[in-house]
């Protein structure tokens, strides 16, 4: 190979910068000087950064093809919540400075130009962040890993409120086109629907099986460049858009109707067309399912092309270099294409296909919600994927004779582990398919894997107890410190030096500065900057003026009745009626943020955001109380919010009822930012707590143990009763006094609190957490002890690296 081509050329000096900024500006974009700049001076920049992270990507792909042949991971994901790139991409090729200077030869300022970017928003929350920062580390930790996954014409929906109502506007961002992603026709790909199993004999007289008759689509890839930290790495996200293949129909065609014909295209193309907004719930549309086995059958073929292209037909090391990871249920029809590919297309025995799909497949498990547990009709699949439904009953059966060898005679669990559920309307369990298809299952915090193997997949786990392993998640400290917190980390490079961008355990050394006077002055005052950035937003998009010196008390997330808003909004109908009945003696000034979109099915969980908005209005109007609370509901949280709102935290919210949250994230990046946690015990939030110790971290709620048993004799109308606080803001909510003008509409929400079955527990929890509240608010008037707090948790942040949890994967699941 050319030794030239293996390192880049480009010079990231101000003057090649500049000077690449006004050809862009001038001829790729077709520009002229006299022109408003901003939108498409972000573009031209884009372009400018892209060039230099081109030769990167060539370099990286050349150094993988070189050498000994490299085992590689695919991450297979519905989603991935990108966000902005060209900020990351700036401070990862270490550009900043080069930057700024050129510039300032346009009078333009980096920041504003960055606001220009549309972030890339294709997934709803977590799920799908968590599949971007895994690719950021990857890149970082320079591992041959690809993203496989769909690109949404539309994105997450964007929010507004009317009259505090959610009102959902379609997200169309890539309207003014995407200058990161490169299109590679040359690798589309045919995605097969409908049709029937033609069962035939080939020439040798072997049985085999075709998949006839069928309406293809065809899926183009879109690549986008993962830059790693400092390190010339450039990973591959790879995204599938649909469209039509040209074969029109024929007779309609013939018939003259060529318009008609033609407009079919559109069919093909809706695949791709929209992210569904469900987080944490099951989506039963049939169009969702086309996109999941879209993904699917796309990256398989793409990565089975490429094999053969190296090795031919040859698929005996196929798993020793090949591994996919399945982000949730969603890619899990993987499992079946895998084996009709490997049988079907390229002739392997059911028993050679199965042993190479058991070794490559690996299932992340995102969720114990049921009614997050995705389950396809068998009527549903029939229709649409009757090849793979003929695979899935034979994986089934086959199965079932494992449980059958090993149980004999137990019918009952053979009925409970079976892949395909009986009765009315028989559904395919993706989650048991995703398991019995996989060499390892993991769950995203340690109390998560552990519920994993105790209650939901607890047959498996005594089936298969060496599949089973946790990996902790984690956020990459790039974006969420390094990027969105420029104050902090500085102070930290000034303190213990750079290498904590990319070994985050290294925060461990501030950990005595906690004890050093002026640094804790330097930390409040980078928090002061942060907390004034954020107040500006928040006066910007609400008309709410926050102040400097309360307590920024944060929650936000996605909306739903686990992650418990309702405690967080009667919390501030509390501290509200403390001090209009002039029992507000002691009060510390708080200022509570909330953001998060609700599911546009989901009707509690808009009533939710009603209620926020609703009783902001209020407490915000009523001058006796304004100065000590204050409640704002930003719009349209995104992972762009979130760079605004981490930093400049003082309390972070992460107050789901035990059991029901996976993990978080968000926990993550407030705690790296210093913000303190006031939180149950569950998820991640647990393993913060272990870190920091209990001192630092309030701590309130029932747990897991004690969830379970208040089922039993949960009795929230009692527990009102007997509580005056929680009764005089029942009082509140149930007299219309934030329902002026449409009484009764909080009804289902009253509803939710004071039913004996409420799976939330929001009552059973109301006065521990209004206690823990309390005591947060003394700690804070301590600021130097809160200082101390803040200080503690982001230098105890260390193990929520993303890096350290993508570390996990690759040593014990991934083998790299
Ligand atoms: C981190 C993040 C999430 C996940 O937040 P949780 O509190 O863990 O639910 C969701 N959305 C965005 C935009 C995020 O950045």
């Amino acid at each position: 190979m050319d030794k030239k081509l293996l390192a880049p050329v480009l010079s990231n000096d101000h003057e090649q910068v500049a000077a690449d900024l006004h050809r862009h500006f001038n001829f790729t974009l077709g520009r002229f000087d006299t022109d408003d700049i901003s939108g498409y001076m972000m573009t031209a920049l884009a372009l400018t950064v892209r060039d230099r992270l081109m030769e990167r990507w060539r370099i990286t792909k050349a150094h993988e093809q070189g050498g000994e042949r490299l085992r590689k991971v695919y991450y297979l994901s519905l989603e991935f919540l990108l966000g902005r790139s060209l900020g990351n991409a700036i401070l990862n090729l270490n550009m900043q400075d080069s930057i700024r200077q050129a510039l300032s030869e346009f009078s333009a300022v980096l920041e504003d130009i960055e606001m220009e970017e549309k972030d890339a928003g294709l997934g709803n929350g977590g799920l799908g962040r968590l599949a971007a920062c895994f690719m950021d580390s990857c890149a970082t930790l320079a591992l041959p890993v690809i993203g496989y996954g769909i690109r949404y014409e539309y994105g997450m929906f964007q929010q507004s409120f009317h009259e505090g109502r959610q009102v959902e506007q379609p997200d169309h961002w890539l309207i003014a086109g995407n200058p990161w992603e490169i299109e590679r026709t040359g690798h589309t790909r045919r995605v097969k629907f409908y049709g029937y199993s033609d069962y035939y004999h080939n020439d040798a007289g072997k049985m085999c099986v075709r998949w006839s008759n069928t309406q293809d689509v065809l899926a183009v890839p879109y690549d986008m460049p993962i830059p790693g930290y400092k390190n010339d790495k450039v990973n591959t996200l790879r995204l599938w858009k649909a469209t039509a293949t040209d074969e029109f129909n024929l007779q309609e065609f013939n018939e003259g109707d060529y318009a008609d014909a033609v407009a079919q295209k559109n069919l093909a193309e809706q695949i791709t067309m929209v992210l569904y907004p469900n987080d944490s719930s099951e989506n039963g549309k049939e169009l969702r399912l086309r996109q999941q086995y879209f993904l699917a059958s796309a990256s398989l073929q793409d990565v089975i092309a490429d094999w053969v292209l190296e090795n031919g037909e040859n698929f005996e090391d196929f798993a020793k270099y090949n591994c996919f990871q399945l982000n949730d249920t969603h890619p899990t029809l993987a499992v079946a294409e895998l084996m009709r590919l490997l049988m079907d297309d390229h002739g392997l025995t059911w028993d050679e296909s199965w042993k190479i799909t058991t070794n490559t497949m690996a299932y992340t498990n995102h969720t114990l919600l049921p009614e997050a547990l995705e389950r396809w009709s068998v009527k549903l699949l029939r229709e649409l994927l009757p090849r793979l439904l003929d695979i899935i009953y034979e994986i089934n059966a086959r199965f079932l004779a494992v449980v059958a060898h090993r149980w004999p005679g137990d019918v009952s669990r053979q009925q409970r582990m079976s892949i395909i559920e009986e009765g009315g309307e028989p559904q395919v369990r993706m989650a048991y398919m995703a398991i019995v298809g996989s060499f390892s299952v993991n769950g995203v915090a340690a109390l998560h894997s552990h519920l994993l193997t105790t209650g939901l997949f607890k047959d498996f786990y005594e089936l298969w107890p060496e599949k089973f392993n946790n990996k902790t998640n984690g956020v990459t400290p790039r974006r969420w410190l390094a990027h969105c917190n420029r104050g902090l980390g500085d102070l930290f490079t000034e303190s213990i030096g750079p290498g904590w961008k990319t070994n985050l355990s290294e925060l461990e050394n501030i950990r005595p500065l906690a004890n050093d006077a002026e640094f804790r002055k330097r930390w409040q005052e980078v928090k002061r900057q942060n907390k004034e950035r954020l107040l500006n937003r928040v006066s910007d998009k609400c008309n709410v003026g926050f102040s400097l010196d309360s307590i920024f008390d944060v929650q936000v997330k996605r909306i739903h009745e686990y992650k418990r808003q309702l405690l967080n909004i009667l919390h501030v109908i509390h501290l509200y009626d403390r001090i209009t009945r002039g029992d507000g003696e002691g009060i510390v000034p708080r200022s509570v943020l909330l953001g998060g979109k609700a599911a546009p099915g989901y009707a509690l969980a808009k009533l939710i955001i009603k209620l926020a908005n609703n009783v902001a209005q209020v407490v915000n109007s009523d001058s006796s109380v304004s100065p000590y609370v204050k409640l704002a509901f930003l719009p349209n949280y995104r992972v762009k919010s979130m760079e605004i709102i981490c930093p400049g935290t003082d309390l972070s919210e992460q107050i789901s009822t035990a059991g029901k949250e996976a993990s978080g994230t968000g926990n993550m990046k407030f705690m790296m930012n210093g913000a303190l946690t006031i939180g149950t015990y569950d998820g991640a939030n647990i393993e913060i707590l272990d870190a920091v110790g209990s001192e630092h971290f309030f701590l309130f709620g029932l747990r897991v143990e004690d969830v379970a048993e208040y089922r039993l004799h949960n009795n929230p109308n009692e527990i009102i009763e007997q509580d005056e606080d929680l009764k005089r803001v029942m009082r509140l909510i149930e007299c219309g006094h934030f329902s002026m003008f449409e009484p009764g509409i909080f009804e289902p929400i009253i509803q939710s609190i004071r039913n004996p079955m409420d799976p939330w527990m929001v009552a059973a929890d109301f006065r521990s957490y209004v206690d823990s509240q309390k005591l947060a608010a003394e700690v804070y008037k301590d600021q130097d002890r809160w200082l101390k707090s803040s200080i503690l948790n982001t230098s105890a942040s260390g193990y929520f690296s993303s890096d350290r949890t993508i570390q996990d994967y690759a040593r014990d699941i991934w083998k790299l």
